[in-house]
């Protein structure tokens, strides 16, 4: 452990949604890890799904705590205990409504936040972007913020640049596609592609809290982003340098994460034993099996789960697919075909529920991973060197596609043309085939794969001693430790 933090206090407040929370709680234990005293935000609920982390944690000596706030779930509309994204149940194209939500429940939490900010006193808060009142509570103890948006570079970018340039409002049709404005590397999108996040002519509450989350961003201290420069320097500088934000790369986060048992329990409790799964995947010869999971949230209709039982079974590669159903022993499950599972014995695995994803991903057997492009993801498959297939279904994931496919060149696109909130995306089978064969055995698995291993090593070595993520983390720490030591004196 360095003594670099001078026991610099963190407060980590994330979104309550998996795909922010777990990069939090991975954050706040690299903080700990580097001497600081951490402390993680949240409610009853989503502290349940980490207290055996925080546990292991503090076990190994890591100076690291959960403050839990009640969160107001029925004066805001939500169902009683409904705290977390993953937790909705209603169509994908209902969750801006649910962020809403979200977000209003949240804000209710701003006092209970001021008083534990008085009473503890941290040096610093890591709030998400969402969060965008935690800038005025900790501003009046004069206390910095710094924003986390579970992003990287390249899609913070090309955000930035359709806000501010509105390539998209300059086509004639949802469908003409336009180049991202400014962004290097001739990035084309449609508008049909473009999620809540960027096309403002949804109105209403959801673009409002858009527009307050920009403003408290702007006025933050700065941004810190779950990424690597070597993974995408033109980026990382073109945000520091052409839009002047200060931000500091820290990623991957997820390699805060070493044992099998934390790698096992990261967000939360698999529905499977972790040795049954390595046991599967051990008996697997290198690079044999494709990974297949689209997120926390993402819910397929039945007809699109029968498409990729099908699509798989067709390519002929060996699998683990993640649904998200849970197992009803009464309930015919109309999304698989009959006896799909006992003709796939020892060829495919489906894991309903929680996978352990950063077991999986990491296994020597793994050599193709069908994503949905969110970033922690993405970021995962890029560390663990596999190459992709991008199925991108909403936020900014789209932006994600392109940066795999076109920037990496570690991935192949299955063709989603739109994102979910328009109706219509659905992938044939052939189409699932084609893309899981071709990305496992095709022509360019080969050259794929060897920057994919390149870019997975070159992730690692960031956050080794010495690595550019470990060094801007230690230089955050330090500035950090400076405006404590200033404010003290
Ligand atoms: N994850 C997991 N098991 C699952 C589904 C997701 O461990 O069954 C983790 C995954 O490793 C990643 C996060 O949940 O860290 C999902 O974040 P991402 O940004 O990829 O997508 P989101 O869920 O936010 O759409």
């Amino acid at each position: 452990m360095d003594s670099e933090s001078h026991q610099l206090h963190m407060f980590f407040i994330p979104f309550l949604a998996p795909g922010h929370m777990i990069p939090a709680v991975d954050m706040a234990k690299m903080f700990a890890m580097r001497g600081a005293q951490t402390t993680i935000i949240t409610t009853p609920f989503n502290a349940s799904l980490f207290s055996n982390t925080i546990q292991r944690c503090k076990n190994s000596g890591l100076d690291i705590d959960i403050k839990v706030l009640k969160f107001p779930c029925v004066e805001v509309g939500l169902p009683e205990g409904c705290e977390n994204l993953d937790l909705i149940t209603t169509p994908k194209d209902a969750n801006r409504e649910m962020v809403v939500k979200f977000c209003k429940g949240a804000a209710m939490l701003q006092e209970p936040l001021e008083q534990l900010l008085q009473e503890l006193k941290p040096d610093c808060i890591v709030a998400d972007v969402f969060l965008h009142w935690t800038f005025d509570a900790a501003n009046k103890f004069g206390i910095p913020r710094l924003v986390f948006h579970g992003t990287g570079f390249f899609s913070l970018c090309g955000l930035e640049c359709m806000r501010l340039y509105e390539p998209q409002k300059k086509v004639e049709s949802d469908s003409e596609p336009f180049v991202v404005t400014n962004l290097p590397g001739d990035v084309k999108l449609t508008r049909k592609q473009l999620s809540d996040f960027i096309d403002q002519r949804i109105g209403g509450d959801f673009t409002q809290l858009l527009i307050e989350c920009k403003a408290s961003e702007l006025k933050s201290y700065g941004v810190v982003v779950n990424s690597f420069y070597e993974l995408e320097a033109t980026y990382a500088d073109y945000f520091r340098n052409v839009m002047g934000r200060k931000a500091w790369h820290i990623g991957p986060v997820s390699q805060c994460n070493r044992g099998t048992e934390e790698k096992a329990e990261r967000g939360n409790e698999a529905s499977i034993d972790e040795q049954e799964c390595l046991k599967w995947l051990d008996s697997k010869k290198p690079k044999s099996v494709v990974y297949v999971s689209f997120g926390s949230t993402t819910n397929f209709a039945a007809a699109q789960l029968m498409e990729i039982a099908m699509g798989l079974e067709a390519s002929g590669q060996q699998f683990i697919w993640v649904v998200r159903k849970k197992k009803n022993k009464e309930e015919k499950e109309d999304w698989l075909p009959e006896g799909f599972e006992k003709k796939m014995e020892g060829k495919g695995l489906i894991i309903r529920g929680w996978a352990p994803q950063m077991l999986i991903l990491d296994h020597e057997a793994v050599g193709g991973f069908v994503t949905h492009c969110g970033w922690n993801s993405t970021l995962e498959g890029v560390t663990a060197g596999v190459p992709m297939v991008t199925w991108p279904l909403s936020a900014e994931q789209f932006l994600n596609e392109k940066f795999v496919t076109d920037v990496l060149k570690i991935g192949i696109v299955v063709g989603i043309q739109q994102s979910v909130k328009m109706l219509g995306n659905f992938v044939k089978r052939e189409t699932i085939q084609k893309a899981v064969k071709e990305i496992m055995a095709g022509d360019r698995a080969h050259e794929m794969r060897k920057k994919a291993k390149a870019l997975g090593e070159m992730a690692k070595t960031a956050v080794e001693k010495g690595g550019s993520s470990y060094t801007d983390l230690g230089d955050l720490i330090a500035e950090l430790s400076l405006r404590r030591h200033s404010a003290l004196n």
